[in-house]
C-alpha cells in the first residue's frame, strides 16, 4: 500500500461510487486503489468500454479497437464493479444522495461512503443528415471506415470535405483526414469552415500562424469568420459571420466540431467536494470536464486536468474517511498541451504558455503524454509533477 501523507486509516472499508469512466473516473479509481487497495468500488457508466478519447482522431490510421478497454476487463484488473446505466444529478438528488449515502440504480439501491461524480461534458450535436458527422460517430466507427463507406455512397466526379470547428479536436481531424486522402489516392478537396477569425483561438497566438500557415501548404482552403447552417445532398450553407451573407459550395461531406455543450458543470471547493448554496456536500466530490473548482488550479476541459482532478479527490476522499481529515486543495496549473497536425507535426506549448514546440519535439511530448496514461490504465502511476 503506497505512503498517503496526512491520511490515517480509520481502518474501514471504504465503499465508494463513481459515476462516468473516464479519464477523471479511472485516474481516481487508481489511486484510490493505490492507497486503499480494499476499497469497494463501483463504476457506473452506460458505455461497454473505456475510451481513450484523446486519440479519437487517429482512427483514420488506427483501428478503433486500439482505443477500447472493456469496463469487463477493467472489472478484472481492478477488482470493481461496473454498472451499464445513465446518471444524472440535480440539486434535490444531489442532497438526497448526501443525506441517504445512497444511489439508486436500475432499481438497486446502492450504499456508498462517497460519491464521485466523473461523467464528463456532452459534445454539442446537431440533428443531421446522412453525410454529416460528429465526434459521436467517430465514438461508434473508425474515422478510415466511415469516409470509406461515405465517400463510395455519395460519389461525385469532384468530390470535397468540409470540417466544421477550428478547435483542439477540429484540427486534429483535419490533418489525419488530409493525410488519409492522400494515403487513398482521393482527390477530394478539403476545407476548413471556422467561426472565428483563426484557429486555435483558446491557445497562445503562434499556434493559429504556424497551423495556418501548414494548412496553406497542404491545399486546405479557410472560411474563417464563418457559420455552418446545414448540409444538403451535395452542398454546404454558410452564412459570413460580418456581413450575414448566404454561401453555398458544393460538398460532399461535412464534420462537425461544434464543441461543448453548454457546461452541465458541478461548483466544487478547492478540495472537490461539490458545493450547494456555497456549502460543501462532505462526502460528495466531483472530477474532470464536468466540475469547476473554486481554486487557483486548472479548469480547462482537458485530459490533464480531468487525471490531476481525479487523483486529487481519491487522495480527499481517503483523508477526509480517515485521520485527522486534512485535505488537499487543487493547486495545479496546467503544464502543457500539445494539437497533433497528423501523424508527422504538432503544435504545443510546455511549462509556460509562451514557450511554444512544434514539429517533431512537440509530437514526441504528445507520445509521452499519451504514454502517461496509458501507463496508469496498466495501474503504472507516472503523474509525479
Ligand atoms: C478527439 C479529442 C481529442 C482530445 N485530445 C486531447 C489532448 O490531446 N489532450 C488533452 O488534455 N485533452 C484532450 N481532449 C479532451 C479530453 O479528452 C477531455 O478533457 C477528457 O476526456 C475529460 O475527462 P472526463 O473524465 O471528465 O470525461 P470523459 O473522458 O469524457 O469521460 C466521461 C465518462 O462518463 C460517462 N458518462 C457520461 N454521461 C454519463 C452519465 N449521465 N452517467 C454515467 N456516466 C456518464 C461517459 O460514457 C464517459 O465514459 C480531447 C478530446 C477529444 C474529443
Amino acid at each position: 500500500m503506497a505512503f498517503l501523507p496526512f491520511y490515517i486509516s480509520k481502518q474501514k472499508r471504504l465503499e465508494i461510487v463513481i459515476v462516468g469512466g473516464g479519464y477523471a473516473g479511472i485516474a481516481a479509481m487508481t489511486a484510490l486503489l493505490k492507497h486503499a487497495p480494499d476499497s469497494c468500488i463501483t463504476l457506473i457508466d452506460p458505455r461497454t468500454h473505456h475510451v481513450k478519447i484523446t486519440h479519437l482522431h487517429e482512427t483514420f490510421r488506427f483501428p478503433l479497437s486500439d482505443l477500447l478497454v472493456s469496463f469487463a476487463d477493467i472489472e478484472k484488473r481492478y477488482g470493481c464493479r461496473h454498472i451499464a446505466a445513465s446518471v444524472h444529478f440535480d440539486t434535490e438528488k444531489l442532497q438526497l444522495c448526501q443525506q441517504t449515502k445512497q444511489l439508486i440504480i436500475n432499481d438497486e439501491t446502492i450504499p456508498f461512503d462517497y460519491l464521485l461524480i466523473a461523467s464528463g461534458c456532452e459534445n454539442r450535436i446537431l440533428d443531421h443528415a446522412e453525410n454529416v458527422l460528429g465526434l459521436q460517430d467517430f465514438v461508434a466507427s473508425a474515422g478510415s471506415e466511415l469516409f470509406n463507406r461515405l465517400l463510395a455512397s455519395n460519389y461525385q466526379s469532384e468530390q470535397s470535405i468540409s470540417v466544421v470547428g477550428g478547435g483542439a479536436t477540429g484540427i486534429q481531424f483535419l490533418f489525419e483526414i488530409k493525410q488519409f486522402l492522400s494515403r487513398i489516392k482521393s482527390k477530394a478537396s478539403l476545407r476548413l469552415i471556422h467561426s472565428g477569425e483563426r484557429v486555435l483561438e483558446q491557445f497562445p497566438r503562434g499556434f493559429d500562424t504556424y497551423v495556418q500557415s501548414r494548412m496553406q501548404e497542404l491545399d486546405i482552403a479557410f472560411y474563417p469568420n464563418t457559420y455552418y447552417r446545414d448540409q444538403h445532398s451535395n452542398s454546404i450553407l454558410l452564412t459570413e459571420k460580418h456581413t450575414q451573407k448566404h454561401i453555398e459550395l458544393s460538398s460532399s461531406l461535412s464534420i462537425l466540431f461544434l464543441g461543448k455543450a453548454q457546461r452541465a458543470s458541478h461548483i466544487a471547493n478547492a478540495f472537490g467536494q461539490i458545493l450547494i448554496d456555497q456549502k460543501p456536500l462532505p462526502n460528495i466530490f466531483v472530477a474532470g470536464d464536468c466540475s469547476v473548482y473554486q481554486s487557483v488550479g486548472s479548469n480547462t476541459l482537458t485530459a490533464q486536468s480531468a487525471v490531476r482532478k481525479g487523483q486529487l479527490v481519491a487522495r480527499n476522499i481517503l483523508r477526509h474517511s480517515g485521520l485527522p481529515g486534512l485535505l488537499e486543495p487543487h493547486l495545479r496549473p496546467d503544464l502543457g498541451y500539445v494539437v497533433s497536425l497528423g501523424s508527422a507535426d504538432a503544435v504545443g506549448w510546455i511549462g509556460i504558455e509562451n514557450n511554444l514546440v512544434t514539429g517533431l519535439p512537440a509530437l514526441t511530448l504528445k507520445e509521452l503524454i499519451e504514454a502517461q496514461y496509458d501507463l496508469l490504465l496498466a495501474g503504472i502511476d507516472t503523474y509525479w509533477v
